[in-house]
């Protein structure tokens, strides 16, 4: 980082996404109005992730890792779920990643919301992928959608890999989060956390959404009340990380005058504790000074240039890894065959 020049920062990394919804955008509207955040669920998210298969999945990793590149953004990590193509979902996902040549941690948000079944399953998929030798962590999809069993088999099952669970805790006011104590360490991941208590006593870092918090009315985490280390996520809206900072930022700022850029930008750099890797990958922007004060008011700053592990993989500002248009085209037609199968009876 210390080489960089005002103009460069290390490649951004999104500290909680979920691929799988990148082709969302356009689809049938739901069949009445969700009117609270467990309503979103069932009749938006919980109809869209029956209906996937491997191949919309695939579209949507490279369709979401050309617009990570595209915003500077270098490092994904991701929480998955598609109940009906489980096996060998995560390696769909790091393989269209790598081909883009987007740095990605996976993990399977285990659930028992279809029956143990589906939350063995799940479990193994999490221990597929990490015993081949996969970049990620094991999922939970949140405590209220599992049996204490579940979340402790997750637990269990992360530690005989070496790495956290990546777990939604505390989204909406509803969403029971308690059966989680005991279990977590430090190198977990807990996503939004807005109706904990500031003493929760849960270890791990804390990602921060707030684009997704503010768009699904759960209210405002205010993460600065935890001792947790905070990250920002976009929870699946992009992967543009400057946008995100920008977000955070005016949301704290209705919260607390006060607040400081360099406050919000610190949780954007605490994604390389969590992604070292992307410290190494170079961001060219076409502004003069990434500077927090600056960022938090100057909109549509873009990366010219994107260099990880030394390759350059965005020049000028164009992609060059894979043809960017065909991706465009691909994933369009993925999402209309996705869309026909959500308005099939
Ligand atoms: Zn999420």
């Amino acid at each position: 980082m210390d080489d960089l020049a005002a103009n460069q920062t290390a490649g951004l990394v999104c500290a909680h996404n979920h691929i799988y919804s990148a082709l969302a955008r356009g689809m049938p509207a739901p069949p009445r109005t969700p009117r609270e955040f467990l309503e979103i669920l069932e009749l938006v998210w919980w109809r869209l992730d029956v209906a996937l298969d491997l191949d919309i999945i695939e579209w949507s990793a490279k369709l979401t890792a050309l617009t990570a590149l595209e915003n500077g953004c270098t490092a994904i990590i991701d929480h998955h779920e598609s109940p009906r193509a489980i096996e060998g979902s995560l390696s769909v996902i790091a393989d269209a990643c790598a081909e883009v040549g987007v740095r990605v941690n996976c993990a399977y948000g285990v659930t028992d919301r279809h029956g143990a079944d589906g939350a063995s399953r799940g479990l193994a998929e999490n221990d597929r992928f990490l015993s081949s030798g996969g970049r990620g962590m094991v999922g939970l999809h949140a405590a209220f959608t599992c049996e204490a069993d579940t979340i402790a088999a997750a637990a269990e099952l992360a530690r005989r890999h070496g790495v956290g669970v990546h777990v939604h805790v505390a989204e909406g006011p509803n969403d029971t989060w308690e059966m989680l104590r005991g279990h977590t360490t430090d190198d977990w991941l807990l996503i939004h956390g807005v109706h904990l208590p500031d003493d929760h006593r849960l270890r791990g870092t804390m990602v921060h959404n707030a684009r997704s918090n503010m768009n699904n009315a759960v209210g405002y985490a205010r993460p600065t009340r935890f001792g947790n280390r905070i990250a920002l996520g976009t929870d699946g809206i992009g992967a543009d990380m400057l946008d995100e900072f920008r977000v955070s930022f005016v949301r704290a700022r209705e919260a607390d005058v006060t607040t400081t850029p360099d406050v919000i930008w610190s949780w954007l750099e605490n994604g390389w504790d969590l992604f070292p890797d992307a410290r190494q990958d170079v961001v060219t922007w076409n502004y003069e000074s990434m500077d927090p004060w600056r960022l938090a008011y100057t909109t549509g700053v873009r990366p010219h240039r994107v260099e990880i592990d030394g390759a350059v993989l965005l020049d000028d500002g164009v992609v060059t890894t894979v043809d960017a248009d065909e991706i465009r085209a691909k994933a369009a037609e993925a999402a209309q065959r996705l869309f026909a199968k959500l308005e099939a009876p």
